[in-house]
Parts: structure tokens; C-alpha cells; sequence
């Protein structure tokens, strides 16, 4: 198959691009490259440099590249900016999104594997958070991710667009040979941030916020490996070439830790090089982040055969520290 991946020069976009390519498909990335590197892209695959927000250049690249499916996740991704920012979440993310399934329903109505966010059930009152569990989100950010699954969903009824909408948990990680990995222009990733600021980079980490009802009161999220996420978007294109109908999955692993359990996993992956334990400070909550957010992901393991390999928090982020320690400065090295 041939399929189109916005925001394939992106940290996600890139990694499935690679699980995408080993797959057999061929692909063809769609970047305005605001926040992506060329450099993440393998060899070969071509790369339209367009922004979603020109509606005439997406739909051209479905003109002349063909494709026979859109995984889309072009988007702006920090829940803090989005806060301060609204106007820039809704056209990039709602407004961009708008014109590629307009694109998409007056071109060839080809299925779409959309990148969401567990961020749109806000302050879930189940654990671990099934798909229907109530959508409320508590950020800008995760509202953009919510109309856009609304609006596939109104193109389906519509247009007969069929989608799998993947909810991401926290990302993090990087292929282990270190070649590629997590660089982006503003740096908010708990996981990334720790691993540069072990790196001297930065003096401390910010705690933000220890006043949640939590086991220790900072913040749970449950931490997925992007090559897991990304054979996510592989078997979730797949399903729909062969003819699957739209559905909604969760994609994490089911076990949350908090950010303190993410320091510490930190400070015993850098332990025995030469690097110091982190410096911790408390700081006052980030606007917009649900206290808890863990994923029940049975459905896209028993509908789409999906298995995590990366089960251990360590070891997700010794894959991280192999791509930040031999780049510190990201594809600038
Ligand atoms: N966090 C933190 N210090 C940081 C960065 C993040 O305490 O320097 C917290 C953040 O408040 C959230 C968790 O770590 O509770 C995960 O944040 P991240 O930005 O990595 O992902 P998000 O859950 O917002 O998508």
C-alpha cells in the first residue's frame, strides 16, 4: 500500500514511518516541518514540504502521490501552549484537519488512521480508562483532538471515510540504536526533559504540582514506547485496507507511574555513567493536566492483535537515553 503520513517528520510520524516501510507499504510524508526534521526521514521517501492549513497543497499531494491511505498526525502537541494559545490549537489542529478530510472527501475517500490523545477524557473517573468512558477534556489541546474525532466521524456519515482513531497514552522512547528520537523545538516531555537535563543541559526538573490525589501526589500517566505505538498505526491501516470498520482504541500499556517513579527511573538508568542524579524542585501545577491518566487498552489487543514489546519503564527509557546521549542536541549532531 501506499500511504500518506502527515507529520511523518515528526517524533511519532517518523517511527511509523520506519514500522511502516519494514511493513512493505511505501510512503510519502506531508511536513511543514515547523517542529519535524527532514534528517528523521529514511532515505528515499519523499516529502512534501506543505502545511494542512493550505487546503490546494493537500489536496494536490493526493492528486499526484495516489495514495490509498492518510495516517494524520500533523498537529501542534503541548497541552500547557495550547492554554495559553488556544487560537493556534483550534486552526492547526481542528481547522488543518478540516481541510484534510475535505481533501480527502473530494479526492478518493481513503481510510484514515488519525493520531488522538488519551488528553480527551480529562479527569477520568474510571482506572485504567476504557474508550467510552466520558470525554471531557480538561486542555485546549485535548479539545482539538476531540472535535477532530468528531469531524471523521461526521465524514464517515457523510462522505464514507472510515477511521481508527488511535488515543495515545505518553510517548516516549526512540529506536534503540539511537538514530532517531525525541527532538522537539520546545521541549515540555517529562521524559525528555529529565534525560537532558542529566545530560547538563538544563539545571533541574520542575515538579509540577505534588497535590494530586495520587500515591505520592504528582501526576500518573501510563508510558508507551513509540515502536509500539507506531505497530499500532501498522496494524491499524491494515485492518482498514482490508476492510475494517471505524473504531476508537486506546494505546498504552494499562500501568501508570507518577512523575517522582519517572524521576527515579531516570536517575537508575544514568546510574553508574557519568552522569549525577537529577535535581528535583517542586514547582505549582501546569494548567490544563488531569491528575491520572492510564489506558485500558484490551480492545485494540483483542480487535487489531496488537502486543506491546517494550513493558518495562526502565528500559523504555534506556532507549531514550541511547538517542539523547549520542545527540545531545538533537538532529543538529
Ligand atoms: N511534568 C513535570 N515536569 C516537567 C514536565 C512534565 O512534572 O518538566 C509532568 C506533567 O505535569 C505531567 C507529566 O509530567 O503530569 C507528563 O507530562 P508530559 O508533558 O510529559 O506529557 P502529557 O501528559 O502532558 O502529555
Amino acid at each position: 500500500m501506499k500511504i500518506l503520513v502527515t507529520g511523518g517528520a515528526g517524533y511519532i510520524g517518523s517511527h511509523t514511518v520506519r514500522a511502516l516501510l519494514g511493513a512493505g507499504h511505501s510512503v510519502v510524508v506531508l511536513d511543514n516541518l515547523s517542529s519535524g526534521h527532514a534528517q528523521a526521514l529514511p532515505e528515499g521517501v519523499p516529502l512534501v514540504k506543505a502545511d494542512l492549513l493550505d487546503q490546494a497543497a493537500v489536496q494536490e499531494a493526493l492528486s499526484v502521490h495516489q495514495p490509498d491511505a492518510v495516517v494524520h498526525f500533523a498537529a501542534l502537541i503541548e497541552v500547557g501552549e495550547s492554554m495559553s494559545q488556544p487560537g493556534r490549537y483550534y486552526r492547526n489542529n481542528v481547522v488543518g484537519s478540516l481541510n484534510l478530510l475535505t481533501a480527502i472527501a473530494q479526492t478518493r475517500k481513503i481510510p484514515i488512521v488519525f493520531s488522538s490523545t488519551a488528553a480527551l477524557y480529562g479527569d477520568a473517573e474510571v482506572s485504567p480508562i476504557p474508550e467510552d468512558a466520558p470525554k471531557q477534556p480538561t486542555s485546549v489541546y485535548g479539545e482539538t483532538k476531540l472535535m477532530t474525532e468528531q469531524m471523521i466521524q461526521a465524514f464517515e456519515r457523510a462522505h464514507g471515510i472510515r477511521s481508527i482513531r488511535l488515543r495515545y497514552f505518553n510517548v516516549c522512547g526512540a529506536v534503540p540504536d539511537g538514530s532517531i528520537g525525541e527532538d522537539h523545538v520546545n521541549k515540555t516531555h517529562l521524559i525528555e526533559l529529565a534525560l537532558l537535563t542529566a545530560l547538563g543541559q538544563r539545571e533541574k526538573m520542575m515538579i509540577y504540582g505534588d497535590d494530586y490525589p495520587t500515591r505520592d501526589g504528582t501526576c500518573i500517566r501510563d508510558y508507551i514506547h513509540v515502536l509500539d505505538l507506531a505497530q499500532a498505526h501498522v496494524l491499524a491501516v491494515e485492518a482498514l485496507a482490508q476492510g475494517a470498520g471505524s473504531s476508537a482504541y486506546n494505546v498504552g500499556l494499562g500501568h501508570g507511574f507518577t512523575v517522582r517513579e519517572v524521576l527515579d527511573a531516570v536517575d537508575a538508568v544514568i546510574e553508574g555513567s557519568d552522569y549525577a542524579p537529577l535535581t528535583r524542585e517542586l514547582a505549582p501545577r501546569r494548567a490544563g493536566d488531569p491528575p491520572s491518566l492510564v489506558a485500558d487498552s484490551s480492545s485494540i489487543q483483542q480487535s487489531l492483535g496488537w502486543k506491546p514489546e517494550y513493558v518495562d519503564l526502565q528500559g523504555i527509557i534506556q532507549t531514550a537515553w541511547e538517542w539523547h546521549r549520542t545527540h545531545p542536541h538533537g538532529f543538529q549532531d
